[in-house]
């Protein structure tokens, strides 16, 4: 099974450990407040939904599903928003939450529309984070992981829609999949 779905990079304790640890520090940072939770879809929403679980805090969640162009394909860099969001946020405050940040076009796009609809703080919380292939500076308030450079698979993560139910991180062989006729 491993050797069909990449090399193992973050098991599932780690994983479970570490969104243990954000939401304690979530939870601290939030006391007292109405926060917002919004998950950008589809990548983050296994991580968002094991998330809340761990926050403890009053909170509501709203969804945004975008699709990039650009940074890997080395285009103009342009983000596309396929669903907004379904509330108002004006006056909240909101926490981000997106599944990776590679060159950082999505987050800093997604951070600058929420910006302009006036919460009252905006935090960003991201699993992961290649940082050595950020090209938009911002700064991400939660991270889960430091990834290094390579295609990454699960826990929410696909390659062409697939893969987002392991329950782990892997780093996705792409000749593996191709060997064997997988999308
Ligand atoms: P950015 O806009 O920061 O360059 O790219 C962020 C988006 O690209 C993520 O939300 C995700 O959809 C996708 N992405 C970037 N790196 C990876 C990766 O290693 N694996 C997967 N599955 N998606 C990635």
């Amino acid at each position: 099974m491993e050797r069909i779905f990449g090399k193992p990079l973050i098991p599932q304790r780690e994983i479970e450990k570490r969104v243990k640890e954000l939401g304690t520090k979530i939870t601290a940072d939030y006391e007292g407040k109405e926060l917002v939770m919004i998950c950008v879809l589809k990548g983050a929403y296994v991580f968002f939904a094991d998330l809340v679980r761990n926050i403890h805090v009053p909170l509501s969640v709203d969804f945004m599903m975008v699709s990039s162009y650009g940074a890997r394909a080395n285009s103009s860099g342009v983000v596309k928003i396929i669903s907004d969001l379904s509330t108002t946020i004006k006056g909240k405050d909101v926490l981000l939450v997106e599944d990776i940040v590679d060159s950082g076009l999505t987050l800093s796009y997604l951070y600058r529309t929420i910006k302009s609809k006036k919460p009252k703080s905006l935090k960003l919380c991201a699993l992961l984070d290649k940082v050595e292939r950020r090209k938009y500076d911002l700064p991400i308030d939660y991270v889960g992981f430091a990834v290094p450079n390579k295609f990454v698979i699960g826990y929410g993560l696909d390659y062409r829609d697939n893969y987002r139910n392991l329950p782990y991180i892997a780093v996705l062989d792409i000749s593996d999949v191709e060997l064997l006729g997988r999308k």
